[in-house]
């Protein structure tokens, strides 16, 4: 099973590779679905594909809006230009941008996105019968029927293993659009299921009287995250092609450790997938990461009462993070770009990307010109003295 994760900008996308993806799924300069994420320019993207192509890697560009006919000639170029720069899928929802691919002979393979609510074999197999090289099931699908599906389809499966869900179904959400005119499906959206409600007679402006869902707040809509690392032997079991992580408006954290996790999780179940049992520290790895509390939404078919977070809106995460080795740890010293604030005396933990933890307490950081801090600031290159491994783009946390 291949690894997929989110590549919101080059940064994250380096980190992706560091600590394990096979491929990683990122969004050029429009029509992507995540108008908020870093995104690539045609120039990143050339430059992306090579990294990744040189690593024996892959990029996938996600075209997956549903667009308004005056954009289709805009889509059009955009989707030779996607091939010409070396894209080894395209993400597509809609099947007017699938019908331009075919009707200009581009050879990219297309992958059916999630956002198009695939959710049965007969659908799987028909967009196979089109052509498509391989459909990301909605997250929608229990596993009795990803057995099915896996079994008898015509193209590859890919499956959601990790990330924030909707609580609407995949791809079919109007509630930013109505409330704020920023359209998900377009990739605005403003993530009003997370918010919290309160009730308004309508000529008592200002007047808010609480809808109590209990004495914490009301967050009705506010789903807690898909998390199937317990599941990840079964999946490879079943022969999922591709195991992806949503998340490419996340941190470079949040990308790394996730997929480090996930990294050794398949490498695990591919060895022996009967016997496959995550770690313990793996776990505690993703709670350290931003979330809203972990759940394994459709896949075990019943409706989990505790799928909502009704606690809070926001996330919560065990760890913070503190900085990137900006290379690999040399002549007894780390260097490092800062992300927040730590002072010398301070235990620190340095995470490779094979996962391993090397606590520190640096005692002397000094910075760019040698003289010595007392605090560190954010966005400032340091060094700390380091007598252990680390390479390049190993994350220095606060645990
Ligand atoms: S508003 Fe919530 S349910 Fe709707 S698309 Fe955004 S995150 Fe998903």
């Amino acid at each position: 099973m291949e690894l997929l994760s989110p590549a919101g900008n080059f940064e994250k996308l380096k980190a992706a590779v560091r600590f394990g993806a096979d491929a990683v799924f990122m969004g050029g300069p429009a029509f992507g679905l995540r108008a908020n994420a870093g995104n690539f320019s045609f120039d990143e993207m050339e430059e992306a594909f090579k990294y990744l192509h040189d690593r024996g890697k892959k990029g996938y560009v996600t075209v997956n809006i549903y667009p308004q006919t005056n954009e289709l000639e805009s889509i059009r170029q955009y989707l030779k230009k996607c091939e010409q720069l070396g894209a080894d899928a395209l993400i597509i929802s809609d099947p007017g941008i699938f019908s331009i691919v075919k009707q200009e002979g581009i050879k990219t393979p297309v992958s059916i996105s999630t956002q198009a609510n695939t959710t049965n074999l007969a659908a799987v197999n028909f967009w196979a019968s089109l052509g498509a090289s391989r459909v990301i099931m909605a997250r929608e699908v229990r596993k009795e029927d990803l057995v099915e599906i896996m079994k008898n389809a015509q193209c590859e499966v890919e499956t959601f293993i990790h990330g924030a869900i909707c609580i609407s179904m995949s791809g079919r959400c109007l509630i930013s659009s109505y409330m704020t005119g920023k359209d998900a499906n377009n990739g605005e959206c403003t993530h009003p299921c997370r918010w919290n409600y309160a009730l308004m007679e309508e000529k008592r402006d200002g007047e808010y009287f609480p809808v109590y869902e209990d004495d914490r707040g009301t967050y009705l809509y506010n789903s807690k995250d898909l998390c199937l690392l317990d599941r990840i032997g079964e999946l490879v079991k079943m022969g999922s092609a591709s195991g992806k992580i949503e998340g490419r408006m996340k941190s470079i954290m949040y990308v790394s450790i996730v997929t480090g996790v996930y990294r050794q999780a398949i490498d695990l179940a591919v060895k022996d997938a009967d016997n496959y049992k995550p770690l313990p520290e793996w776990r505690h790895l993703l709670e350290s990461v931003s979330n809203r509390g972990y759940i394994e939404g459709f896949y075990g078919g019943e409706y989990d009462t505790n799928a909502v977070n009704r606690e809070t809106s926001g996330y919560s995460r065990s760890a913070a993070f503190l900085g990137v080795a900006l290379k690999d740890s040399s002549n007894d010293e780390l260097e490092i770009t800062c992300r927040a604030k730590f002072a010398p005396d301070e235990e620190i933990t340095i995470l490779t990307p094979d996962l391993k933890k090397i606590k520190v307490i640096p005692e002397i950081v000094l910075d760019e010109g040698n003289n010595k801090v007392e605090a560190t600031r954010p966005n400032y290159i340091y060094k700390i003295p380091f007598k252990d491994k680390a390479p390049e783009g190993s994350l220095i946390m606060r645990f």
